[in-house]
């Protein structure tokens, strides 16, 4: 099965395990949060991601010292975890700040994530159970998604503090929505959760995509001039074509005659070919200036022969 962007992201930041205790407590605080339910009655934990599912116990006997209630049993597809014995969710709760009994508004405990490195912690864990990433290829999109309203509020002051700007929000089902747009700032947010490499990925997409804009504008750009050269060196020779049915070709001064000659010779030939094919070499500007007249006089005898 090929790996989705969001599941290489999630690779990555599972490659360093927290070595402080605290930054596990934090990760573990950010998963609970952002996971697929967490309350009083329970925490269920549901991943794709290989590499999560091999962090998540680990992380939880770090943090805890405590196993999962139920783990998936190998296989594919969506892994599921749970916690439901009461006195180990009882210990989290406690653990995380709050009284077991009095679970109704969760949010983000301060003291928690005090320290800079529980921040990053945190908002890993969050990311890992919570969100996703869009391949750069197809559009530039992060989003974490929490069950908990004031989770949701409280984590966008919290992206602001250490990432310097605000997340947007949404709501979708019952879940609150933090993400962001911009390639940029896609980019910031995986460095700072542990993912350079990803962030990498985002800002060499966006620069192949400007440069992919950029040619595109530049090929268009010639083929419109190549066009208007064609179109004007057509008309020339059909002046030219004219005038000597008029009979007035070989009665123009020199230097016009000239420059009829060597436009209906050499076709498609440029403004700078042709100037330099006159004796003397003359500029482009004086040999544009000539052809033209070539096209006006041509013009006035169409009118005086009506
Ligand atoms: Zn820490």
């Amino acid at each position: 099965m090929a790996v989705s962007f969001s599941g290489s992201v999630k690779a990555e930041l599972c490659r360093f395990f927290p070595q402080k205790r605290c930054c596990a407590v934090a990760e573990c605080f950010g998963i609970l949060l952002f996971c697929n339910s967490f309350g009083a009655g329970g925490a269920r934990i549901i991943t794709e991601s290989r590499e999560f599912a091999q962090r998540l116990p680990k992380l939880f006997r770090r943090a805890f010292g405590l196993t999962f209630d139920q783990t998936p049993e190998g296989g594919g597809g969506k892994l599921v975890f749970q916690l439901t014995d009461p006195e180990k969710i009882a210990l989290v709760m406690t653990q995380f700040g709050f009284s077991p009994r009095d679970t109704l508004a969760l949010h983000v405990n301060l003291p928690v994530v005090e320290e800079d490195c529980c921040k990053a912690s945190f908002l890993r864990g969050a990311f890992l159970a919570g969100g996703s990433v869009t391949d750069p290829a197809k559009g530039y999109h992060l989003e974490l998604t929490t069950t908990h309203q004031s989770v949701c509020r409280e984590t966008y002051a919290l992206m602001e503090e250490v990432l310097g700007f605000y997340p947007k929000t949404a709501r979708r089902g019952g879940g609150q929505i933090l993400y962001l747009k911009q390639s940029e700032r896609i980019a910031d947010c995986l460095t700072y959760l542990g993912a350079p490499v990803a962030a990498m990925g985002i800002m060499e997409a966006r620069l192949e995509k400007e440069l992919n804009n950029k040619v595109n504008r530049r090929c268009n750009c010639d083929d419109a001039n190549i066009t208007k050269v064609v179109e004007a060196a057509q008309e020339q020779c059909e002046a030219i074509r004219l005038l000597r049915a008029q009979g007035k070709l070989d009665s123009l001064p020199d230097k016009l005659r000239c420059a009829a000659l060597a436009r209906e010779a050499n076709p498609e030939a440029s403004l700078t070919e042709l100037a330099e094919m006159m004796e003397p070499p003359i500029t482009k500007s004086a040999m544009s200036h000539r052809l033209r007249r070539l096209t006006e006089l041509a013009e006035e005898g169409k009118e005086a022969s009506i």
